[in-house]
């Protein structure tokens, strides 16, 4: 359910309406809009009388929202969230970019590769120091010691970091490293993670899983948003079809369909859909022109002696040449 305020409504109408709302044993939330407020009622267990709240002064309509998301969707917020990361916009009216190596390796190289990002004017690294590996035999992170590597590289490159957070022992450690936690594919239905990460103060990049629908996604993503953090950035990572030519198949009709059914904005990780090299390129500009808001690729100074996804990692030459490509193509069809 969804009240709409008038334009204009005053504060102390939408707090009577927040109060009528728990009054009537139900949580609100509400949405702030460029024009209006709409007051997203969630947590009834029963009916909610709506002439009770549509009777109340400043209120335009109340909207029974039919699909089973409600904070993520665009009919609680038709404005596009923009996520702004210490002055950096994912989700405005620029291609945004996040770039780096898929783990956290030694401080001379991420430095290396950190000096190649901000001459390419790329705000974002990401790099994991936790890595969810399928074989247990494989190299897991570097862990604590990746954290502190990524502190350093803020400090001296004034980079923004995207890092995924594994469990929810390591939220505190993580979100203290970060600006951007990433949820990675493997945990995007797990739940308790989903609940501690929603009480953190950093934004969330939320992966879809391989085998997510875009409703369980949205669904993974409406734990976030209920849970207070309104700073989500979804991402396509590819999915498992019975396509076996490229790692996973990258969904682009999802990243239009979503764009339409949420506010929230969507970046495209074409690296892990690809799992090869050669095709990141590609399907990174079929994402862009598909509405995605910004793109997360791996790459690194020298790929094949990367420490885990060499085979999809760019070299730093071939990744400026997709920023270039892609910044043309924005420029040309800037949505503003
Ligand atoms: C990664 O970004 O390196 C990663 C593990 O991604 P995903 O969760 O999409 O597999
Ligand atoms: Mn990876």
């Amino acid at each position: 359910m969804l009240v709409v305020m008038n334009v204009g409504a005053t504060a102390e109408q939408i707090e009577a309406v927040a109060r009528a709302i728990r009054e009537l044993g139900f949580t609100p939330h509400a949405m702030p809009g460029a024009q209006r407020t709409a007051v997203c009622v969630t947590g009834n267990k029963g009916p909610v009388h709506r002439d009770a709240l549509a009777q109340l002064p400043g209120v335009s309509e109340v909207i029974s929202v039919s699909k089973p998301y409600k904070l993520v969707s665009r009919e609680a917020q038709p404005e596009s969230t923009v996520v702004a990361v210490n002055g950096h916009a994912i989700g405005g009216t620029a291609i945004q970019f996040i770039a780096g190596p898929c783990s956290v390796e030694s401080e001379d190289r991420m430095f290396g590769i950190a000096e190649r990002l901000v001459a390419m004017n790329i705000p974002f690294l990401r790099a994991g120091a936790y890595k969810p590996r399928t074989s247990p035999y494989a190299f897991q992170g570097l862990e604590k010691e990746g954290l502190r590597i990524l502190d350093r590289v803020r400090e001296r490159f004034g980079l923004r970091i995207v890092t995924e957070v594994l469990s929810e022992e390591t939220v505190d450690e993580v979100t203290a490293a970060a600006d951007v936690l990433q949820i990675g594919a493997r945990n995007m239905q797990n739940f308790a993670l989903l609940k501690k990460v929603a009480r953190c103060t950093k934004p969330v990049l939320l992966k879809r899983g391989a085998s997510a629908t875009v409703e369980e996604w949205l669904m993974a993503a409406e734990y976030l948003l209920s849970g207070g953090n309104r700073q989500v950035i979804l991402c396509e990572r590819g999915i498992r079809t019975f396509s076996d030519h490229t790692r996973n198949t990258l969904d682009v009709s999802a990243i239009a369909v979503v764009k339409s059914l949420s506010h929230l904005p969507v970046v495209a990780d074409p690296s892990h859909a690809a799992g090869r090299r050669e095709f990141v390129a590609p399907l990174g500009k079929a994402a862009v022109a598909a509405g995605a808001d910004g793109l997360i690729i791996e790459a690194h100074v020298d790929p094949n002696s990367a420490w885990s996804d060499g085979a999809q990692t760019l070299g730093m030459d071939e990744l400026e040449r997709l920023v270039e490509d892609v910044r043309r193509y924005d420029a040309a069809f800037r949505r503003t």
